[in-house]
């Protein structure tokens, strides 16, 4: 075991403080890390808090992670010490499912192993995320990081450019096809650079003007608030794909009939009120709707490539880790443009 040095929620209403953790001996096909950066997902937010359901204290949570091999167990042959390496949502599963083999981890049949708050088979403890300086991964569970990808400002793409990768691939954005995002916050910003690379036409669809600017400098064709009911108006029966990553509970119905014929609403933000939709929306325009979690192994590491190859980053905002409280209070407040990224090396 080795000991190091994390910031960890104790209770869901107390602030996250500085803890010690640790972290398993490098096994055969183990990989340590030293953590550089670490973004905050509102996932972590809703975790901590108990949003998604009771959780055990002290958690250390971040799943958006990046920083350099230090050490490599006997079996690994995937990555050397100095690689510049990423982990995402995912630090397991159980690799001999139906899904595990497509390379679908995220969808396990056995249910995988989350890099913060799973039940970790091989010990039974809780996993502990990112919010720390260093963290032991199986190999297959780490992806390589492309050299041209600034590393102060990758990290997001291990979860929120992976989320919204994953959905644009599955069901085909490209040249052709309408896109819209609902609500441009971490995820939702990269999702706007994401669909314009892979050639869709893309709207915005925040609650106010704001960051109309931003949006259309990331890449959007097109910009509405949904607090001007003429939005709705407008643009009915537009899009072949409607990706929502919006934090809170939403009128999906009224979302659903922006949808043109045949198109598809998926759900990405995680509220925990149920999604409830007009049937006769559906059924009036063969309109589907669906969810998505992050991705699989290949798709994340598809992701990093086509992020390198296209020159796409987050934007983000780098804090030290004695800020995380006063981030998520911004996140909460939508007053974040767009990812918190912590630096590493200030969590002492
Ligand atoms: P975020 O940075 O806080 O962005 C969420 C955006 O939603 C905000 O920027 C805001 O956009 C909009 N919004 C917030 N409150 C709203 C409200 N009450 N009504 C309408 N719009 C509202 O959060 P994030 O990190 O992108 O995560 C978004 C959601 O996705 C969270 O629920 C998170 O848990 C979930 N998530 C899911 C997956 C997955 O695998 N499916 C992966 C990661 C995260 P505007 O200001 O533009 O309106
Ligand atoms: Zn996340």
């Amino acid at each position: 075991m080795r000991t190091v040095n994390a910031y960890a929620a104790t209770s869901a209403t107390e602030p996250l403080v500085p803890i010690t953790i640790e972290r398993r001996e490098v096994g055969p096909k183990d990989v340590l890390i030293e953590i550089a950066y670490a973004g905050i997902c509102h996932s972590d937010i809703h975790t901590v808090r108990g949003e998604w359901g009771p959780i055990t204290y002290p958690q250390v949570v971040g799943h958006e992670i990046v920083g350099f091999v230090r050490e490599v167990g006997s079996a690994v042959t995937r990555h050397r010490v100095g690689d510049r390496v990423g982990v995402g949502c995912e630090s397991g599963s159980c690799g001999e499912c139906e899904q595990c083999l497509k390379g679908e981890e995220v969808y396990c049949l056995k249910g995988n192993l989350q890099t913060y708050n799973g039940l970790d088979p091989l010990d039974g403890s809780i996993t502990q995320g990112g919010y720390s300086q260093a963290i032991v991964v199986d190999e297959d569970f780490v992806l390589k990081v492309p050299e041209s990808l600034d590393l102060a400002r990758v990290a997001p793409l291990l979860c929120a450019g992976v989320t919204l990768y994953s959905p644009l691939k599955h069901w085909k954005a490209g040249p052709g096809t309408k896109v819209a995002v609902i609500g441009m916050g971490g995820l939702g910003h990269v999702g706007v650079k994401l669909a314009h690379a892979l050639g869709a036409e893309v709207t915005v669809l925040s609650r106010t003007l704001a960051k109309q600017q931003d949006g259309l400098d990331l890449g959007a064709d097109h910009y509405y608030a949904t607090e001007d009911p003429a939005t709705f108006e407008k643009l009915a029966g537009a899009f072949d794909l409607i990706l929502n990553t919006v934090s809170a509970g939403l009128d999906y119905s009224a979302y659903v009939d922006l949808l043109a014929v045949d198109g598809t609403l998926v759900i990405l933000g995680a509220p925990t009120e149920p999604v409830q939709v007009d049937a006769m929306s559906l059924i009036a325009s063969r309109r589907s709707i669906a969810g998505s979690a992050n991705g699989g192994i290949p798709v994340t590491q598809e992701m990093l490539d086509f992020c390198a190859e296209h020159h796409i980053l987050p934007e983000t905002e780098l804090i030290e880790a004695s800020s995380i409280n006063e981030a998520y209070e911004r996140v909460l407040a939508s007053d974040v443009r767009y990812r918190f990224v912590i630096d590493a090396t200030t969590i002492a």
